[in-house]
């Protein structure tokens, strides 16, 4: 039986510890933290969002591989322990333009996928806002995933299937077939994935030299109060809406370079602004706001493969890590057991940016 160590247990580490198990391998996670994550833990997975949003304006060089993705979730929902974590309510994208609207539906007709412009009264109705908003398009192929909920239920599901996660576990560094952790405990592996997030250290990035590519990237969120509850996620230019099981975010600021997971009142202030230019008198601060940092990849696209001899990274998601996250299960599963690797997942490998 194949031997895998996983280093990091966000919702990457995390979803690659469930699909290699399912393919047989012996798997065990490594994560830095505590168990019980919540949205002010260092993962940007438990601060994100949880958007499930494969369409955009633009083609996109990546957007099969996210369409894929968002597949997977609706698929492997049935039966998983986080499955209430995980709604498809569809979302409705509001554009500057007529213009912008039609570009919108177009680029998702060419896909394959549905958008149905709205009128300003369909706004309304889908929305439950009393504002009403011109050039919004409705997108059925959209979700949102409960972050907290789900990484509880990853790790439930994982553990199910007889992963060892061992919580509380910093790995210090790492040869080709081993792990050692802080504590000089050492695990031995036939593979490593290595899944930190934005936080690989300067040993962990010695011995996997991709991760030097990635990036820092501060997202803000502010939790809001609306008169009734948001039917869909709502996306505007400058802001997004996504009601979760239990709350509903503001979201979200980009401030590169930047590790501190403080909120601060000038940029959360400019997230309610935009939403009160375009909703007035809709939207009010729910009193939370947090901040998570994204792994950000020169391409803002995920580096999936290999790096040095029997390691593999599945880190730098980005903005999508939640949308990308079982599609990046899924590659680094057929790496790490030796089957076919489809062109469009070759073009995520890291060797793409040439040599760290
Ligand atoms: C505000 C905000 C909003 C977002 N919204 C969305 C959204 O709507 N949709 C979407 O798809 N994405 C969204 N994202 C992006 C998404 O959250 C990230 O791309 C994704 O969570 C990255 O997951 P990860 O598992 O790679 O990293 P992380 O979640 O950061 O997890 C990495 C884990 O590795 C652990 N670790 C690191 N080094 C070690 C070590 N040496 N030993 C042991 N453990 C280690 C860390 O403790 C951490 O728990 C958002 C992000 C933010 C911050």
């Amino acid at each position: 039986m194949k031997r895998v160590v996983i280093v990091g247990g966000g919702v990457i580490g995390l979803s690659c510890a469930v699909r290699l198990r399912q393919g047989g391998a012996q798997v065990t996670l490594l994560e830095a933290e505590a168990e019980h994550a919540t949205v002010f833990s260092p993962a940007a997975s438990a601060a994100a969002a949880g958007m499930l949003a494969p369409l955009e304006r633009a083609p996109s060089p990546h957007e099969a591989v996210s369409l894929d993705s968002f597949g997977l979730w609706r698929t492997r929902q049935h039966g998983a322990e986080w499955a209430d974590g995980v709604r498809f309510d569809g979302a409705v994208v509001l554009n500057a333009s007529e213009a912008d609207a039609a570009a919108f539906c177009a680029n998702a007709e060419r896909q394959g996928r549905r958008a149905t412009p709205l009128s300003a009264g369909q706004f309304s109705k889908r929305t439950g806002f009393a504002t009403r908003i011109q050039n919004a398009v409705f997108v059925d192929d959209e979700g949102v995933a409960d972050p907290l909920r789900v990484l509880s239920g990853l790790a439930m599901q994982a553990r199910a299937m007889g992963a060892l996660i061992e919580y509380n576990t910093d790995a210090a560094s790492l040869s080709a077939h081993a792990v050692v952790a802080h504590d000089d405990r050492v695990f031995e592996a036939d593979a490593i994935v290595l899944a930190p997030g934005a936080w690989a250290t300067e040993r962990i990035m010695a011995a996997a030299p991709s991760l030097k590519r990635i990036r820092p990237g501060k997202g803000q969120l502010v939790q809001v109060e609306l008169k009734r509850s948001l039917p869909v996620t709502l996306r505007g230019g400058d802001f997004y809406m996504a009601q979760r099981r239990e709350d509903v975010v503001l979201g979200a600021t980009m401030e590169l370079d930047r590790y501190d997971r403080v909120a601060d009142k000038a940029r959360t202030g400019e997230l309610l602004a935009s939403a009160e230019r375009a909703l007035p008198g809709e939207i009010a601060p729910a009193g939370r706001a947090w901040a998570g940092i994204r792994p950000m990849s020169p391409d803002g696209w995920p580096m999936i493969g290999p790096d040095c001899e029997g390691v593999f990274v599945a880190a730098g998601h980005s903005r999508n890590g939640w949308l990308l996250a079982p599609i990046t299960a899924e590659i680094i599963s057929a790496y790490v057991f030796g089957a076919e690797i489809a062109p469009e997942w070759a073009a995520l490998s890291p060797a793409r940016f040439g040599t760290a």
